[in-house]
């Protein structure tokens, strides 16, 4: 089958690439046909808006806004809104088509989509990031809505920024609607849970994996890449399951202690020393190229994308890696960690425990109603463990790496959907 190959966007750690290389392997190993193909990697809807914002200083600056919708064929797309310098088009794009799968993945009923405006959230005041938060949901008016697509946080946005989205919205639609937005502040409708969820899927995976590779967690060791919402979640769960952190990070450097580092006193010291783990005393300092190459079982990149390139995989030493950030593996260091038996839980299902939350607060949003945090951690480790199985055995029935199934398993939950409601 000839597929039309997309023309490469920059060279190094272009996410849309990345995910494209994945892509074209499952669509192969399913036989997609061409047309289907073209469907599944075209954006639905490209939407660009002008903002014009009136800056603390008195003066109007324009800001540039993007919301891409890849998909809305399994239902309302879902994705996060990202503030931040690097934010452009392309970038957007992936990042849409991430959410497509990963909704796919754990078979919740959500398309994909990703925001962004190109800004600078670090040098802007209260005052002039509700105005640009504002005036952007005012301007996607359209195009958000709680049957149509519900925005979230990413990069540079929080609560903060979900509640003023929540507030705007529903002011323009003469009523409250507080399911148009998940991420919001738990008194505004926020789910329980919603801060652990995506450490807490990273620990359910790495469990699952444990289990397949009959690693016991109790015996086990494990380094965590990144140190912020993620992996300080993923440490602190799987230490509390047996395993043995043997090496924390953040962008202050690495941090060993081949005891096992007290996760609970670093997340302490990191509170109380402006959220940084710098001089944390209860580790010896190595280098954070180090981190990922220690001699440990489970590996979790939970920082940022392309830690693990061609560069590096070669050496690295864990069994297993769990990702809990987007992307962090490079499309060629893959063939690598393949070879060497290394297997690699992908971001697409390893980190999808937020989105899952994030569906759990549409729904109790929609109801009306409150579900305690028990509830909320039982359902999403229930969806975490039977989407794991799934991708497991779409592994073995394709002879291929978790990261492949996880792409199989979703390309094929859309393409038949998009199949039976059919096009024109
Ligand atoms: P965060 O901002 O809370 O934490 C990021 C952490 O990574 C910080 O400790 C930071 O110091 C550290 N860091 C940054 N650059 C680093 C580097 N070069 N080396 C080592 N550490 C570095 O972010 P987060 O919400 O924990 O997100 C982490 C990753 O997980 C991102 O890739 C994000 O896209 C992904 N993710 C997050 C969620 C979520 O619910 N928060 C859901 C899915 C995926």
């Amino acid at each position: 089958m000839a597929y039309i190959e997309p023309a490469p966007i920059k060279d190094k750690g272009n996410p849309f690439e990345s995910m494209m290389s994945r892509f074209n392997i499952a669509a192969q190993h399913l036989g997609l046909s061409e047309q289907v193909y073209n469907v599944l990697k075209t954006p639905s809807k490209q939407v660009i808006v002008s903002l014009p914002v009136t800056m603390d200083n008195g003066s109007i600056r324009v800001f540039e806004g993007y919301r891409i919708i890849h998909s809305n064929i399994l239902g309302p797309s879902k994705g996060g809104v990202r503030f931040d310098l690097d934010v452009n088009i392309d970038e957007v794009k992936a990042l849409a088509a991430w959410m497509t799968w990963k909704c796919a993945v754990v078979d919740i009923p959500f398309g994909g989509a990703k925001g962004g405006i190109t800004c600078n959230p670090r040098e802007m005041s209260a005052g002039e990031m509700e105005r640009l938060t504002r005036a952007y949901t005012l301007a996607m008016n359209g195009v958000f809505g709680e049957d149509r697509d519900i925005p979230a946080p990413d990069m540079g946005t929080g609560p903060r920024e979900m509640a003023w989205m929540m507030d705007q919205y529903s002011r323009a639609q003469g009523t409250t609607v507080n399911s148009v937005v998940t991420g919001k502040p738990v008194v505004l409708g926020g789910s329980l849970g919603r801060e652990e969820a995506t450490g807490r899927g990273v620990m359910i995976s790495a469990m699952a994996a444990m289990e397949k590779l009959q690693i016991n967690p109790f015996n086990a060791t494990c380094a965590v890449q990144g140190f912020g919402n993620v992996g300080s979640w993923a440490a602190r769960l799987l230490q509390e399951r047996g395993t043995k952190v043997l090496a924390i990070s953040d962008i202050s450097g690495a941090y060993y202690n081949e005891e096992g580092v007290d996760i609970s006193k670093a997340i302490e010291f990191r509170k109380e020393n402006g959220g940084s783990l710098e001089g944390f005393p209860g580790a010896e300092s190595i280098s954070s190229e180090e981190i990922l190459l220690l001699d440990v079982d489970v590996l979790v990149p939970a920082a940022v994308e392309d830690v693990i390139t061609e560069d590096n995989a070669k050496d690295i030493k864990a069994k297993l890696i769990v990702e809990g950030a987007n992307g962090p593996t490079s499309s060629k260091a893959d063939a690598i960690l393949n070879e060497k038996g290394i297997w690699s839980v992908p971001d697409i299902l390893a980190n999808a425990g937020g989105v899952t939350v994030s569906y759990f607060e549409w729904v109790q949003n929609r109801l009306g109603y409150k579900w305690t945090k028990d509830r909320v951690n039982r359902r999403s480790d229930r969806i975490m463990k039977t989407a794991f199985d799934r991708v497991y055995k779409t592994s073995q029935k394709y002879n291929t790496s978790l990261r492949i199934a996880a792409y199989i398993v979703a390309i094929d939950k859309v393409s038949k959907t998009y199949e039976y409601r059919g096009g024109y």
